[in-house]
């Protein structure tokens, strides 16, 4: 098996083939990014196959994604003496998906509230009913009882000691009610269903586990509670249990993922052998490298370094624009210029980034240079968003006020509830024509005085919209809808989504600056639209498209070319999380420093994840202006530097350059080659002074000269 691997160019090195010849009881592999843990699983499951004789139907393969799925059947299939139908009996399936088979082929019937959109439409009508409106936001909701459920923490067991532990309790309480009383359940419930039935249904459990004989788990640092409970049930009798994975890639843990299930296997499995893969297989050196510093300054980890085994001389890239806007014309002509050169297509890219919204401008950017992309994101696009949709219709309206579509869309807004909204879209065709079909509204037997003035108002407003800037009407339209919201309400201390509200409207505001009239800005909006329209369709899975994801969905995942966007303090860390502490009197009782500190270590897991995906060519960007203020370099990037102080001659040893001063001064020096064009600001650090012959002396980003000299990276201080 192993000679036609090599055959095949796959050479393991002796801890995987370690790995893949292990045959029974549990066995734990805890490794660096790129070590080849996902490698080793698929290579096991075609050694358990064609070696040891096993059917394919006994293996379980459980993993993160859809796409990590589906591309670790492909790999299977490729396999020395495997094809695609053995390969598609073995089960490779995500947990949500694996379960869900099981809870519907044995009476599960409920429908699966499989869009969020849904669920918040659910909770509304619920916070709505309490006066609680304003209070709330069902993102924050959501994303707090998910976390509950994924750890079993039961609703009725909640505490009820303060008023809003009393007033969430109710909340989750409606929302489960509903969804019995209308036959629903969510994607949570699929694995507590599952769970549940196991438990009541001995000889399901006895027939699963007498099934799947051998159960091999990737990415197990990211499993929550449930998720652990299933996988130890169906491997009880035999504990043929194989999991990978990297403490230091935990990245979901605000979803309920607990890192210590691996971290404590060896204690949760007394007998389990430990495998240790320590050679990424999957970056220049330099990467490798970068990726060792950035994580090695988190405490509460396990100690491993990566050795790499990809010698060469390509140095990670560091572009200091502007802002955003800026970031986005210099990656997008880098691309372009890779391109045009024949060095890459655009599949070979990957522009990763903190936040949805984060990719706001890049987008833009790709539509303006017809720059083929693929957005694993989200389904809407940027100016989709709930937050900014509405928005943007009232200027559509402005322009056009009889754009059916735009009137939809703000009728929420004025308090215009379903009833009424559907009588006066049935009627589209009467008041179409009228000058301001919104105005019919008012005829209406049932609308309430509140709502025809609330009416009167919102149409004056409109009007005005027209001769303003489009930044100026953002900016009017923020202040009228959501600043009371965001910026007054005292008591909603789930303050973690208002700040990505905050920043989502930000977002629209940058984007509106480059407008000069709404006119522009609202055919450029339709634009974008078309666009994302065209290339969303799955048909197009393989066509040569720049990929785009946040951090969180690029897990597990590698592309010749990363481009990590937004490496600024305040988007990484994300400001955000220091609205955390703020939670910390909620259902908690860990302190507020404490959820800070960790929270501090996942952000920088996240950045860690991001690097390591790179496999030839990394460019962090950090732009120098984030959301309107002044942002430094990340502190997980400049953690990563050698520090010196500026009036250091650079005479040093090259080992001496690795002088680490746990102080922050104002400004730090580093080496570097730096771009002479004087508009471009890329920079490539040297490591040490001796170390200056680099492959090239040319500037990667615009094709001027480089210079050897010094950088100075300014510190703002937190
Ligand atoms: P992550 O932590 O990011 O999930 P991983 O540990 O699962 O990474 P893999 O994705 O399995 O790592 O492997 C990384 C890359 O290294 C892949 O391109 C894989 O094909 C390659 N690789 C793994 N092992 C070897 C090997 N022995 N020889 C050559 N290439 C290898
Ligand atoms: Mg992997």
């Amino acid at each position: 098996f192993f000679r036609s691997l090599e055959k095949q160019g796959i050479y393991l090195n002796e801890q995987q083939i370690h790995a893949v010849r292990h045959f029974k009881g549990p066995l734990l592999t805890l490794a660096g990014a790129g070590s080849g843990k996902t490698s080793v699983l698929v290579c096991r499951t075609g050694y358990l196959i064609t070696v040891r004789n096993i059917n394919p139907k006994n293996i379980l393969l459980v993993t993160f994604s859809k796409k990590a799925a589906e591309e670790m059947r492909d790999r299977i299939a490729h396999l020395p003496g495997m094809d695609e139908n053995i390969a598609a009996i073995i089960q490779t399936r995500t947990f949500h998906s694996f379960f869900l088979k099981i809870i519907r082929k044995h009476g599960v019937t409920q429908d699966i509230l499989s869009e969020t959109r849904y669920q918040h439409i659910v909770l509304k009508r619920i916070l709505r009913e309490m006066g609680l409106q304003d209070e709330y936001q069902p993102e924050t909701l959501l994303s707090l009882l998910s976390s509950y459920k994924m750890q079993m923490v039961n609703v009725d067991s909640l505490p009820e000691t303060t008023d809003e532990e009393k007033e969430l309790k109710q909340i989750f309480d409606a929302y489960e009610k509903w969804k019995t009383a209308n036959n629903k359940i969510d994607f949570d419930d699929v694995l507590l269903f599952a769970y549940n039935m196991l438990r009541q249904k001995p000889s399901l459990l006895a027939a699963l586990q007498k099934r799947f004989l051998y159960v091999m788990v990737d990415e197990f640092q990211d499993t929550n509670m449930v998720q652990y409970e299933l996988i130890k049930m169906i491997t009880e009798p035999h504990r043929n249990l194989m999991i990978v994975g990297d403490d230091d890639q935990t990245i979901y843990s605000f979803n309920g993922a607990r890192n210590e299930f691996i971290l404590n296997f060896d204690k949760l499995y007394p007998d389990a052998k430990t495998i240790t893969l320590d050679i990424n297989y999957r970056s220049a050196s330099s990467i490798v490298g970068l990726g060792n510093e950035v994580i090695r300054h988190n405490k509460r980890r396990k100690k491993k370094t990566l050795k790499a085994k990809r010698q060469n001389q390509t140095q990670p890239q560091y572009i200091r624009p502007k802002n955003t806007d800026d970031e986005a014309e210099i990656i997008t002509k880098y691309i372009l210029r890779q391109v045009k050169q024949g060095k890459r297509s655009f599949g070979d890219f990957a522009i990763l980034y903190r936040t949805a919204s984060n990719s706001r401008a890049i987008i833009e950017q790709f539509v303006i240079d017809d720059v083929p992309f693929v957005d694993y994101g989200s389904e809407e696009s940027f100016y989709g968003h709930w937050l900014v949709k509405p928005l943007v219709d009232h200027i559509r309206l402005a322009l056009h006020p009889q754009d059916f579509e735009a009137m939809e869309g703000i009728l929420p807004t004025l308090y215009i509830n379903r009833e009424q909204g559907m009588e006066f879209i049935l009627d589209q065709e009467k008041v179409q024509k009228k000058k301001w079909p919104l105005i019919h509204l008012m005829s209406y037997p049932d609308i309430k005085d509140f709502q025809k003035e609330k009416l009167m108002e919102r149409l004056k407003l409109i009007k005005s919209l027209k001769s303003m800037k489009p930044v100026d009407a953002i900016q009017l339209m923020r202040r009228e809808f959501y600043d009371q919201f965001l910026e007054t309400n005292k008591r909603n201390k789930l303050t973690h989504h208002k700040e990505i509200m905050r920043e989502t409207l930000d977002e629209l505001e940058s984007s509106a600056k480059r407008f000069s009239s709404i006119e522009e800005f609202v055919s450029f909006i339709a634009e974008v639209a078309e666009k994302r329209k065209a290339m969303d369709h799955s048909q197009h899975e393989n066509d040569d498209r720049v990929s785009l994801m946040t951090i969180h969905k690029s897990k597990g995942l590698e592309f010749p070319v990363v481009c990590l966007i937004g490496a600024s303090e305040g988007n990484m860390p994300h400001n955000s999380i220091f609205d955390a502490e703020k939670m910390s009197d909620v259902f908690t009782t860990h302190a507020g420093r404490d959820k800070i500190t960790a929270a501090m270590e996942e952000e920088r897991r996240l950045v860690y994840v991001a690097v390591t995906r790179a496999k030839d060519d990394l460019v962090i960007s950090s732009p120098a202006y984030h959301r309107g203020k002044k942002a430094a370099v990340s502190r997980y990037i400049m953690d990563a530097f050698p520090k010196r102080s500026a009036n250091d001659t650079g005479n040093r040893q090259p080992g001496a350059s690795k002088s680490y001063s746990s102080q922050r001064t104002q400004t730090d020096t580093v080496y570097a080659w730096i771009c002479t064009s004087g508009k471009c600001t890329a920079w490539q650090r040297i490591k040490t002074y001796e170390e200056a012959e680099l492959p090239t002396r040319e500037c990667p980003l615009c094709k001027s000269p480089m210079e050897k000299g010094s950088k100075e990276i300014t510190f703002l201080s937190h």
